[in-house]
């Protein structure tokens, strides 16, 4: 069994504990709640590190600001245009468009990855 490091295990705990799929900064400010001197450079690495384990997932589907989120259940995901919000979204994932492309362009696929664009409900009350 691969020993984890306190301020990974702290990291992990932070990220099983919320459903907003945080920045790395946002990590970082809850790491320094248990580990004031944890600097930003050593989240990173953690974070790299829980990726390559499989634990966490990282999600950078528009290029902006990385979030991550504990590994689950495949789902899509909804950004918001405004607030940059990411939201887990019910919708059952399609795994009959990964055998439909795989049928039609001989790729092998393992999964497919899909963002829903738009304003969450905040935003829209305020606009
Ligand atoms: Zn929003
Ligand atoms: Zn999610």
């Amino acid at each position: 069994m691969k020993r984890r490091t306190r301020q990974r295990e702290c990291i992990l705990e932070i990220l099983k504990g919320v459903r907003t799929h945080p920045t790395a900064d946002w990590i970082y400010e809850e790491a320094r709640k248990s580990f004031p001197n944890i600097s930003m450079g050593t989240v990173y690495r953690n974070l790299k590190v829980l990726q390559q384990e499989g634990v966490i997932t990282e999600l950078d589907l528009s290029g902006t600001m990385s979030r991550f989120e504990f590994k689950q259940d495949r789902h899509y995901h909804f950004r918001c245009e405004n607030c940059g919000r990411v939201i887990d979204f019910n919708e059952p994932v399609d795994k009959g468009l990964d055998r439909r492309v795989e049928r039609r362009t001989g790729l092998k696929i393992n999964c497919h990855l899909l963002e829903f664009r738009g304003l969450c409900k905040k935003c829209q009350s305020v606009n």
